[in-house]
């Protein structure tokens, strides 16, 4: 589908955004607002609810990046988990130089240039951008202009990245990236890379997070990171603007857990790293509730009705601590079935 054709679909749903994809991943809350009451009165008819006009969220990322330390993680000899602003990202060592995933805040580059030379002097080759959203690829121009890095993606991201974007629901609107951001080489369903003595498989995981998600896999390291269809902890945001959807995410933590064996290392797009069970049980909650919202949907009630009826109400204690609220999840889950 074509990105402005998404878009446009996107207007007429309720949409959000994933205010914990744009801070600190071990903060909870970190954009909190307080549009739930407001959105739950609206009717279903109304243009699609929104946060209160406040700070630009690209802007705020861009200001959490310049101060924020970067925390490493080994994961195993050669992979290495980091946690700044925006998404997490990980990088990989060896003798063909450095692949990093995701690029953060733009501002966040020198650090990360800092960070990324303290794990071994090889330089950056590579970089794979896990989805299109800002929190995850602000930083591609300049690992590319001024570390020379090689940026791979889905075709998606690049159509995405090379158009303006809008995010309804906190009023933002991107323009288009330079060309110095877009990935260099695209493609759509697989892509396969020999790096550093290990194998490197890339899957397109469609209509989940977006529509330009993939994982990777590291096949020797067993180091999975999910992006963005992946939350660990905390309730998703799903993208319905941009080609996300509520079973999109459960196939993509199908795929994903298809991948993984009892040792596998899998890293979620945002929160603490996760395993096997911790993405089994992420999956078991998104597709319980989505049952549950499918059934009110499809019995003829209203969203208001939906969001009411409180069908999230037994996880809200384990789930309902990130940026989304339930009745805003329950929002994302419902406008996107
Ligand atoms: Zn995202």
């Amino acid at each position: 589908m074509q990105p402005d054709q998404v878009t446009r679909r996107g207007f007429l749903k309720q949409a959000g955004w994933a205010g914990a994809g744009l801070a600190l991943a071990a903060r909870p809350r970190p954009f909190a607002f307080s549009a739930n009451a407001q959105n739950a009165q609206a009717p279903a008819s109304a243009a699609p609810a929104s946060a209160p006009p406040g700070p630009d969220r690209l802007q705020m990322l861009r200001t959490a990046g310049a101060t924020t330390p970067i925390k490493v993680t080994r994961l195993r000899d050669t992979l290495f988990l980091l946690q700044g602003v925006g998404g997490n990202m990980v990088a990989q060592i060896g003798p063909d130089g450095k692949l990093l995933i995701d690029s953060s805040a733009a501002t966040a580059s020198s650090r990360l240039r800092d960070t990324l030379s303290k794990l071994d002097p090889h330089p950056l080759k590579l970089l794979i951008n896990t989805h299109w959203h800002f929190d995850h690829t602000d930083g591609n121009a300049a690992l590319h202009n001024d570390m020379g890095a090689f940026i791979i993606a889905h075709e998606n991201t690049r159509k995405r990245l090379s158009t303006p974007q809008e995010v309804q629901f906190y009023h933002l609107k991107l323009q288009a990236s330079p060309t110095s951001s877009l990935p260099q080489e695209t493609f759509t369903e697989n892509e396969k890379l020999f790096v550093n003595n290990d194998e490197i498989d890339l899957g397109y995981m469609p209509e989940a997070h977006t529509d330009t998600d993939i994982y990777i896999y590291f096949v020797n390291g067993n180091v999975l990171h999910a992006g963005d269809i992946f939350f660990n902890d905390f309730y998703p945001f799903i993208d319905g603007g941009t080609g996300g959807t509520i079973n999109g995410m459960i196939r993509a933590a199908d795929t994903c857990l298809a991948l993984a064996d009892d040792k596998t290392k899998i890293v979620p797009g945002h929160g603490p790293l996760g395993d096997k069970d911790a993405l089994q049980k992420y999956r078991d909650m998104l597709a319980t509730i989505a049952t549950r919202v499918e059934k009110l949907k499809s019995g003829g009630q209203t969203l208001e009705q939906a969001i009411a009826a409180k069908p999230t109400a037994d996880f809200d204690a384990a789930w309902g601590k990130g940026s989304l609220t339930p009745d805003q999840f329950v929002t994302l889950v419902y406008s996107t079935l």
